[in-house]
């Protein structure tokens, strides 16, 4: 199992032309492991410290659809630990990630969504009276960990930029639960770099979606001794969330079929495609033009698949 640190994920351009920018964009899809993704990223980092401190299983926190439990499930199952995975009962359809997350043998446990915090912590106890040693991952890969991983992945960006002589004025990615957003603005700030790192909401509402971002970077930064950001330093875009979660249009299909024809770049209705389209429209509304812009290919691969239907009925 790959559990490398430096990644170094290609960066190439696309075809994309709009307002005379130049588009380019980092595949962190393709980290080799379990479909990659930014949940990979994080994961690896998780399964360092898991390993730094002897844990015996893993438990962590996801819905059917979750990148994160997939690939947990997956380095888990590589490593022989068990891996019990709390889930949502309210969010319960197959999808690709939860079928492939049952060939990977982890433990599901599902409970209605507002005893999901009382199911961890039950399972976290049992376990640890039975003496196996649980270690616990935060939903989504959350934490300095997490953010750690998107320190690292700007600075791949920064050893990008000075080897091929570029300069992004613009990081746009879609933004969750704010960790990866979080890393970026960690490490353009410890950079001492001014860009502009633009997370287009695939859910999270403003002003709250902004909040966690920003305790992210802080509680961060607290451990690293360093001092703390302003609000304002946060580029948070919830602008482009339609009806929340999951919800797509037309607009984005044609998005998605429009990169995967001319870059052959999958990308998902719910996250990557979603918030590509949103880039698209934030740079026209805000003309935006002459820029060089990277977009962080955050994975999902799965779902890929799972919208498949829908784009070739369209
Ligand atoms: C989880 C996820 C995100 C959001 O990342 P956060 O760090 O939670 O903001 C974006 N894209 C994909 C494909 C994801 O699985």
């Amino acid at each position: 199992m790959y559990t490398d640190t430096n990644h170094n994920t290609p960066i190439h351009s696309l075809s994309l032309q709009l307002n005379e920018n130049k588009f380019y964009i980092k595949r962190d899809d393709l980290l080799p492991v379990s479909f990659g993704g930014n949940k990979a990223r994080k994961a690896i980092l998780f399964f360092n410290d898991i390993e730094n401190k002897n844990a015996g299983c893993i438990v962590t926190y996801g819905s059917s659809s979750s990148n994160h439990c997939r690939i947990i499930a997956n380095i888990a199952v590589a490593k022989n630990m068990p891996c019990y995975i709390i889930s949502p009962s309210e969010t319960n359809v197959t999808t690709t990630n939860s079928k492939i997350i049952g060939v990977l043998n982890a433990v599901v446990i599902e409970c209605p969504i507002d005893e999901v915090s009382q199911t961890i912590e039950l399972q976290l106890s049992a376990l640890k009276e039975n003496g196996l040693r649980p270690y616990f991952i935060p939903g989504g890969g959350h934490g300095n960990i997490g953010t750690q991983s998107y320190v690292d992945a700007f600075k791949e960006i920064l050893n990008y930029e000075a080897s091929k002589g570029e300069f992004f004025d613009y990081i746009f990615h879609p933004s969750g639960t704010g960790t990866t957003q979080a890393g970026l603005i960690c490490g353009n700030l410890l950079n001492a770099c001014e860009r502009k790192i633009i997370g287009i909401s695939i859910a999270r509402k403003m002003p709250y979606g902004s909040r966690v971002v920003l305790d992210s970077a802080n509680s961060y930064l607290k451990s690293i001794d360093e001092n703390p950001i302003e609000n304002e330093k946060i580029d948070f875009v919830d602008d482009y969330i339609l009806n929340g979660y999951g919800a797509y249009n037309k607009d984005i299909l044609k998005t998605i079929k429009e990169v995967l024809i001319l870059d052959g770049v999958p990308m998902d209705p719910t996250y990557t495609g979603k918030a590509f389209w949103g880039m698209k429209e934030f740079i026209i509304n805000n003309e935006i033009k002459n820029k060089k812009i990277l977009f962080i290919h955050t994975g999902g691969t799965p779902l890929f698949f799972d919208g498949l239907e829908e784009l070739m009925n369209d």
